[in-house]
């Protein structure tokens, strides 16, 4: 036997349409098997599963509608992309996560480059159709268990948990270069297709290279996002290693930071320096 609700879009559904009630859409099917004591299911059965299954329609729907209101109140509706709220929540709980089990998570912290030119140039729709094509290619570059968020304005966050610096200018660079090599299409001030050029600067910060807590991780990330802006804009900076302290309590295991001399952990050794995009990969 289906349960239904009724269709919050208004639509037909597949139920018979009764004049002056809201179509319904099915939320789900009951199957009732093998009665116990072997008779039959008779109508008072059939009467009785249709109280059930209209109380079980409720309860789905409600919960339905829980999570979508959730979900809506954590993504940012320009973009889709986790909000502001989410990251901070994130932030702890990744870094927390990270500390438990000995593990690494990278922040990458992204900011257009001379977006307000973008929106005086072209308007502020146009700028808006940047932001969210933005979005489009840096969740095209991730991974799924990566977090991308719209921090505010033309300014983003990525998490890479489990990923060390080395992974972490890795997917730096890769953003930077779909960002770069690909002008954006909007539709300009009079009505006329222009292709923007976009680039990004990054700032990239690890837990637990660069900080012991999440906020600081991010504020570490913030740091060398300004560093990238003040080099030249469109390139990455990795936050600058931190002095050793003996008071410092360690974490995590050693084997669980970035090497110190920025090598990478596994593949062919290549220095980790800066993300000049001129000097290649
Ligand atoms: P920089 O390279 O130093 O980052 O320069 P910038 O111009 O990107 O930085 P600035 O902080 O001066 O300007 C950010 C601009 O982003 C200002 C504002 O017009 C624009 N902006 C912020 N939020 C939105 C938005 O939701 N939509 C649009 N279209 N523009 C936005
Ligand atoms: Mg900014
Ligand atoms: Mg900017």
């Amino acid at each position: 036997m289906p349960f239904a609700a009724p269709d919050p879009t208004g639509g037909d559904a597949s139920a018979a349409a009764v004049p002056g009630r809201p179509a319904e859409v099915v939320l789900g099917v009951l199957a009732l098997y093998d009665r116990l004591g072997g008779d039959e299911f008779d109508d008072d059965d059939l009467a009785t599963l249709r109280t059930f299954a209209r109380h079980a329609a409720v309860a789905v729907d409600n919960v339905r509608v829980h999570e979508e209101a959730q979900r809506l109140s954590l993504t940012d509706p320009l973009t889709g992309l986790w909000n502001y709220r989410y990251l901070r929540e994130s932030l702890r709980r990744e870094v927390e996560r990270a500390s438990r089990f000995g593990r690494m998570v990278s922040v990458l912290a992204l900011d257009l480059d001379r977006f307000k030119r973008v929106n005086d140039t072209y308007g502020h729709a146009a700028g808006d159709t940047v932001l969210a094509e933005f979005a489009r290619r840096v969740r095209g570059e991730i991974r799924e268990v990566d977090l991308a968020f719209r921090r505010g304005g033309e300014e983003f966050v990525v998490l890479l948990p489990e990923t060390d610096a080395r992974g972490a200018t890795i997917v730096a660079e890769r953003l930077g270069a779909a960002v770069r090599d690909a002008p954006v299409t909007v539709v300009g001030h009079a009505g006329v297709r222009e292709l923007i050029p976009v680039t990004v600067s990054v700032g990239i910060a690890v837990f637990p290279d660069h900080a012991d807590t999440g906020p600081q991780v991010l504020a570490a990330a913030d740091e060398a996002l300004y560093a990238a802006k003040t080099a030249s804009r469109d390139t990455w900076r990795l936050a600058p290693a931190r002095e050793p302290s003996p008071t410092r309590e360690v974490p995590v295991p050693p084997v669980a930071r970035s090497p110190a001399d920025g090598l990478p952990r596994a593949g062919p050794d290549a220095p980790i320096t800066t993300g000049d995009p001129s000097a290649g990969p």
